[in-house]
């Protein structure tokens, strides 16, 4: 297949919600023209109108002129169906995290696209090679993974499925160089690069609340150490019913104990900022947060419930094992191959997860502590806690020859 086939010129975008407004502001920033679907009509006219107030507002802003501003618009058109699309050089799919609905309207488009189209899932976590086996054509399927909000974050990340051919990678990555962003390659796996380090570090926060700790202790403790929001704060943007509603859904995970007190601040309908409160407490229209005794109480009540007995967990814990259960987690991931480099991890932390720019990245933060003293720290932990701290075997390696992740 010849280079120039892969040249995106038309696209399309399925699904209007948060992460679809976002892409389709990317797309069209970038000169390319993009036809949008959703199989509800008042979800895609109100996404139309929220883009048109984006850019009426950068005009207002100064960034971009009127001319600029109408240009984009004049890129971007409601479509009705999946025939209507059937001419683009590639769609990017982000509706609801389900993986029968991807692969459906994955097997759907697959029998209408012309076949050099390349189609990619914006999924945050889904088996890439699993969409793709609903298609016959796997090597011109790969996940596009956006941040949110997509037309601001820097990062994407660009999954490559077991298929996937180096003619679609290039041509994902011409395109993330067109649309300015920070592009890094990640394997398939669960959460990919981003969210399969984010989930052990979650998990740490989340245990430190039940064991004694407090949200806006954690969240302290690490925007102190220089990231841009907590884990706390985050999920309280990004929305602590996202995940709530995905358990459910999967109809797994409900009664892990650590995900009691969110399970707890949901049913209350407190799913975060969108709601007025969640982790924390929001005036109308504000987005500050305030910090809410009666989340406090909650937890005090969830965590004695569940027969912990609360202690004191001082700021070096908190940090001590949120950093450390990054830092093996991106250990892991490059040992198996899921990321080419030390860098690209960092890459990942830096443009899509707030982590501080002046100390490098988690593994570049890690060469500078040394790979012998994690090593150590990470073997404490194991003692004090258990396997879930067992050093990735590359840092003990890398340690043992004096290295670090970079060198
Ligand atoms: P959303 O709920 O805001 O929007 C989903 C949209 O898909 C809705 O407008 C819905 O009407 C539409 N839709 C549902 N079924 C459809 C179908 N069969 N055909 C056409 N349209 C359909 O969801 P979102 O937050 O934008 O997430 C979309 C995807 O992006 C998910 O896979 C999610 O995991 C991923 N993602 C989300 C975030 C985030 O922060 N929200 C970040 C990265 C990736």
């Amino acid at each position: 297949m010849s280079q120039t086939s892969f040249d995106i010129q038309q696209a399309a975008v399925i699904g209007a919600g948060t992460m679809g407004r976002g892409i389709v502001m990317c797309l069209a920033n970038a000169g390319i023209a993009v036809q949008w679907v959703d199989n509800n009509p008042q979800m895609l006219e109100q996404a139309l109108g929220n883009v048109a107030q984006t850019y009426a507002h950068y005009v207002r802003q100064g960034r971009i002129d009127q001319v600029e501003a109408d240009a984009r618009l004049a890129r971007i058109s409601a479509a009705a169906d999946y025939p209507a699309i059937r001419n683009v050089d590639l769609v990017i799919e982000a509706v609801y995290e389900n993986l029968a609905l991807k692969q459906k309207i994955f097997r759907e488009l697959d029998g209408l696209l012309k076949p050099e189209a390349l189609l990619a899932s914006n999924t945050s976590a889904l088996d890439i090679d699993a969409i793709a086996a609903a298609t016959k054509r796997p090597s011109q399927v790969l996940g596009l993974h956006f941040f949110s909000p997509a037309h601001i974050m820097k990062l994407l990340e660009i999954v490559r499925g077991a298929q996937t051919s180096p003619a679609a990678l290039e041509a994902a990555l011409v395109l993330g160089k067109r649309m300015g962003k920070v592009s890094v390659v990640s394997g398939n796996c669960h959460g990919f690069i981003g969210n399969r380090m984010l989930h052990p570090y979650v998990l740490e926060a989340r245990k430190m609340l039940l064991e004694g700790a407090y949200p806006q202790q954690v969240d302290t403790v690490l925007q102190g150490f220089g990231f841009a929001m907590g884990p706390f704060r985050m999920y309280d943007v990004v929305g602590i019913d996202l995940e709530w509603r995905a358990r459910e859904l999967a109809g797994k995970g409900q009664d892990a104990p650590e995900v009691q007190v969110d399970n707890r601040l949901c049913e209350m309908g407190r799913f975060g900022q969108k709601s007025g409160n969640g982790y924390y407490h929001y005036e109308p229209g504000s987005r500050q947060a305030e910090h809410d005794p009666e989340v406090d109480a909650l937890i005090l009540s969830v965590s004695e419930g569940l027969g912990f007995q609360r202690r004191e967990i001082g700021s070096e814990e908190i940090l001590e094992r949120c950093l450390l259960a990054l830092v093996n987690e991106g250990a892991k991931i490059l040992q198996e191959g899921i990321a080419e480099s030390a860098h690209d991890i960092d890459q990942v932390y830096l443009n899509g997860y707030g982590f501080p720019a002046n100390r490098g990245g988690p593994m570049a933060w890690a060469d500078d502590q040394g790979l012998a003293d994690i090593h150590k720290r990470l073997l404490a932990l194991e003692t004090r806690q258990g396997d879930q701290w067992r050093p990735a075997p590359l840092i003990g390696e890398l340690a043992a020859r004096g290295k670090g992740f970079y060198l």
